[in-house]
């Protein structure tokens, strides 16, 4: 049998970078750990690829795992030879290149001996990643000896509603893109030939970093290639279209650039904060952000799951749905706070409670004061639209919400360890001692994460109150912080 070479991942990330695919091969130690995000993403990939297969009725699967290709082939080509319509996971190897693949969905044209090759995303638009995928697939099944016919992407119908069971048909939407993976056959032959060459190579590639490093995937050797960049560099200050040419001419130290060379607007002043090591305070400014504010106060923070596949009727796929919130009350300036919560500890869909527990305590005069006010406001449009019986006392805590990103957004307030980041976890622990490090649940990805595994059933029973502790604490300290946040512009403002 030929031996195998590329798989498709490897050739995706080989184009990205060969180093990245000589790395992956010669000293894959040196990867960073698989992040939650990734393990979030690779879940949801999982869930779609399953929820897929119902599209066609009567398909057959290759069972093997993705490390037995050899196996998978011949359980593949088993499955031809028997006249099989639609075969899950196909699995083919080049025979000249030892280029490998495998395919969600290879589906025989009716009466023939031609196929579609389908490949599922769990994005509801088509991208060029998924393009130079199928790409690589076609080439493989193509010079295995395959007839193709057409190539599709299937991807999630953003439009499909949820009612009762979920309808794989309309879950998914197939996009053709036969014609853009015919016109990349010669880029992956000569592409798979570098790839090749590459990694049979013993010695590791030189290789720029850059903005390839992040797109279209982050690079899991960031850790061993940027070794040399500071914590703080010009990748964080300039954008994308020019910060490569920037730093190949004036390197990485932000205190190193020539004064003609650096940012402009707000990423002046992290820069000027920087290298001078002071805070910046716009007190005017600050002041007129602090007379918009009247009491009570209610710190507000919500914490939401964006299940792919809508795990709720009438939700559609990515739907932020909002499961726990926390409200810090403050009537008076100095006074004390109260805290008060809404965490749902059921699987079912949490909206309705959640509105009306919210509606119940916001109370109806004074600020509602959230950090990213999208977040919080566009989820009170979909509960008042969902839920008509709280629109109006809905839409009226959404007249009341002051968002409290704006002053450290538009650097009325910056600290030079902000790193031109105004996010929650960057802007706190600049004003106070207060840490998210300790705390059993240290993200809102985190909190989605395990919230959604308490839905998926995969948290025993005997974890649960650790669950239910962890997720109050972490979205108790996001209000407590907004308190602290607004305490340290008063200061500045001398208020
Ligand atoms: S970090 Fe950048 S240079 Fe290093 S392997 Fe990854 S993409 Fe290539």
């Amino acid at each position: 049998m030929t031996k195998l070479t590329i798989s498709k991942s490897q050739y995706i990330k080989g184009l990205q970078c060969p180093k990245a695919l000589w790395l992956s091969r010669h000293s894959k130690d040196l990867a960073s750990e698989v992040a939650q995000t990734k393990q979030a993403l690779f879940d949801t990939g999982r869930d779609i690829g399953d929820a897929a297969r119902g599209y066609f009725a009567n398909g057959v699967l290759v069972a093997n795992e993705y490390w037995e290709t050899e196996g998978a082939v011949e359980a593949t080509e088993q499955y031809t030879q028997n006249g099989e319509g639609v075969i899950f996971e196909a699995a083919a190897i080049h025979p000249s290149n030892g280029c490998h693949a495998r395919i969600d969905i290879l589906k025989r044209v009716e009466n023939s001996n031609q196929w579609d090759l389908i490949e599922v995303k769990g994005s509801t638009k088509l991208k060029d990643p998924h393009i130079d995928d199928v790409s690589f697939q076609y080439h493989v099944f193509n010079g295995a000896g395959y007839e193709i016919r057409k190539c599709y992407v299937m991807l999630v119908n953003s439009d499909y509603i949820r009612n009762g069971k979920i309808d794989p048909q309309k879950l998914f939407k197939l996009e053709e893109i036969t014609n853009k993976v015919l016109a990349k056959q010669s880029e992956v032959d000569t592409a798979t030939r570098q790839l090749n060459s590459i990694l049979v190579d013993q010695t590791e590639p030189k290789e720029l970093i850059g903005v390839k490093c992040s797109t279209p995937f982050e690079c899991d050797y960031k850790n061993y290639c940027w070794v040399d960049v500071p914590d703080y560099s010009v990748y964080d200050v300039f954008s994308k279209s020019k910060v490569d040419e920037i730093a190949s001419q004036h390197g990485f130290d932000i205190k190193a650039l020539p004064d003609q060379i650096k940012p402009t607007g707000t990423k002046a002043i992290d820069v000027q904060s920087y290298i001078e090591g002071e805070t910046h305070v716009d007190a005017p400014a600050i002041s007129d952000f602090l007379r918009q504010i009247s009491y009570p106060i209610y710190y507000l923070d919500y914490e939401t799951i964006v299940p792919a596949i809508p795990m709720f009727d009438g939700t559609k796929p990515y739907q932020q749905i909002p499961f726990q919130f926390s409200v810090h009350i403050q009537h008076t300036p100095n006074g004390d706070l109260t805290h008060h919560e809404f965490l749902h500890k059921d699987r079912s869909d949490p909206r309705r409670a959640f509105a009306e527990k919210l509606v119940d305590l916001c109370g109806d005069t004074g600020t509602v004061l959230v950090y990213n006010q999208s977040l919080e406001k566009t989820r009170n449009k979909e509960l008042a639209q969902d839920f008509p019986e709280y629109a109006s006392a809905i839409q009226a805590i959404n007249a009341r919400i002051v968002d409290l990103l704006e002053p450290f957004r538009k650097r009325w307030l910056y600290h030079p360890d902000q790193r031109s980041s105004a996010s929650i976890k960057a802007v706190l622990p600049c004003f106070s001692d207060l840490s998210y490090e300790n705390l059993g649940i240290g993200s809102g990805e985190e909190a989605m994460l395990q919230y959604k595994n308490f839905i998926a059933g995969n948290i025993p029973e005997y974890e649960l109150e650790d669950l239910w502790k962890n997720l109050s604490a972490y979205c108790e300290q996001d209000t407590r912080a907004m308190a602290i946040l607004l305490d340290a512009l008063k200061q500045q403002a001398h208020e």
